[in-house]
């Protein structure tokens, strides 16, 4: 591996593996083994992270792929990340819209349906609006 240099004194850094808050727009999300860079010398830390752009991909897809069924925040994000409103997933998978919105109500969710789900995860993962071929 590279070795990684502080960007503020240019001392060679050490490595360690963090979980880190991100705040993704739609409640904060916690990223686990982010590499974060520490500087013995001055004392500077980096969080080495992708773009914000690719790192919204990235968060959507580790949402994606996880086991755990989707919390509320977790439907919310993929949901706009794949550029639908609530009406249009709830077409999508076919539910209500007051159904769709009980998936991302944080005083009183209620688990999406696990078909409904993993079509929410698929769109996700294949970057497929619904109705493209
Ligand atoms: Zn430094």
């Amino acid at each position: 591996m590279a070795t990684h240099l502080c960007s503020v004194c240019g001392t060679p850094t050490h490595e360690t593996r963090q979980s880190i808050r991100y705040d993704s727009g739609s409640g904060p999300v916690i990223l686990h083994e982010v590499p974060v860079h520490h500087c013995p010398w001055c004392g500077d830390h980096e969080i080495t992270l992708s773009r914000a752009p690719a790192l919204r991909t990235e968060v959507a897809m580790c949402i994606a792929r996880k086991t755990d069924r989707l919390d509320p925040r977790e439907v919310r994000f993929l949901r706009e990340f794949v550029g639908l409103s609530r009406v249009e997933l709830a077409d999508t998978v076919g539910a209500t819209e007051a159904l769709a919105g009980a998936w991302e109500s944080l005083d009183a969710p209620q688990l999406m349906g696990v078909q409904q789900e993993r079509l929410l995860r698929v769109l996700v993962i294949t970057g497929k609006r619904p109705g493209q071929a």
